[in-house]
């Protein structure tokens, strides 16, 4: 039997989907994961554009972005998300150039001068039944008619053409949070790929708003159930390759009930030693 989290983000809602140990293991156990090299990548670049954004828009100048993604990279310096990679300096210049490279191109897919931004990193809130749904906006848009927008920064590759929808779910969320919270439905919701400088746009609906809540809901009856009745199975996929839990997994012959105990010094040695110092 495990405590029933009340409050979550989608992308945790989804991770249920995807894995439920893996889910009970972040979002139940609340395990550290492992950083990334494109998630540590992917924050620095949300962060620059975030500091960029934060100027009035007349100083949004391309020396103002690349001024910005150096104060996100000194901010990173001492952030588990970049000193439990343990890059070595080689690595470390290519990560910086990978960088500078996304926010370059960001500047060749708008003009931020133009941009009306009424939010960055905005944090919502709204009930689904006995949970909490929460998220962060990258970026909400007041366009010139009125209308809100919301922007979400991708720093991995598009997706095909099937996946494309899916990549909307997440997104689609987001405007559900802006109705609840601001009363309004979003305009449209896009989706900016900074490594190809391609843009994905979509109107949501009423229909589409529903089917999140509706979704939602379901999909938390059967987190409840499997809080009460500790069934969280592994559901091996092409996910498992990047999954921090591979160690504890029983599809890969380890034992879930060792993960509490040893996954913090493994997966967060950082945090680890500056709890104890
Ligand atoms: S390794 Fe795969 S099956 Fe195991 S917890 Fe991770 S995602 Fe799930």
């Amino acid at each position: 039997m495990f405590e029933v989290p009340t409050s979550l983000s989608p992308s945790r809602v989804e991770k249920f989907t995807s894995c439920p140990l893996a889910f009970r293991f972040a979002s139940i156990e609340k395990l550290p994961e492992r950083p990334s090299i494109h998630t540590t990548r992917g924050s620095l670049v949300h962060r620059a554009l975030e500091l960029a954004f934060a100027r009035p828009p007349a100083e949004r100048t391309p020396d103002a972005f690349r001024a910005s993604l150096a104060v996100a990279r000194h901010e990173f310096r001492s952030l588990p998300d970049l000193v439990d990679l343990d890059l070595d300096d080689e690595q470390l210049a290519a990560l910086d150039e990978e960088c500078r490279q996304l926010v370059e191109r960001y500047l060749l897919m708008e003009d931020p001068t133009r941009v009306h931004p009424i939010g960055l990193e905005l944090r919502l809130s709204a009930d689904v039944g006995s949970l909490a749904l929460r998220g962060i906006i990258d970026r909400l848009d007041l366009r010139d008619d009125g209308e809100l927008v919301v922007v979400d920064y991708k720093t991995g590759r598009a997706p095909s053409v099937q996946w494309e929808q899916k990549s909307l779910a997440g997104v689609h969320f987001y405007s559900f949070l802006c109705e609840q919270v601001l009363g309004r439905r979003p305009a449209a919701i896009r989706l900016m790929y900074l490594s190809s400088g391609e843009t994905i746009e979509a109107t949501p609906s009423a229909q589409s708003v529903r089917f999140i809540t509706t979704r939602t809901a379901a999909v938390w009856q059967a987190v409840e159930r499997a809080c009460e009745t500790g069934d969280f199975r592994p559901r091996p996929s092409a996910l498992c390759a990047s999954c921090s839990f591979q160690p504890w997994c029983p599809s890969f012959g380890g034992d879930p009930d060792r993960a509490a105990v040893e996954a913090p010094a493994l997966l967060a040695p950082s945090l680890v030693a500056t709890a104890a110092s």
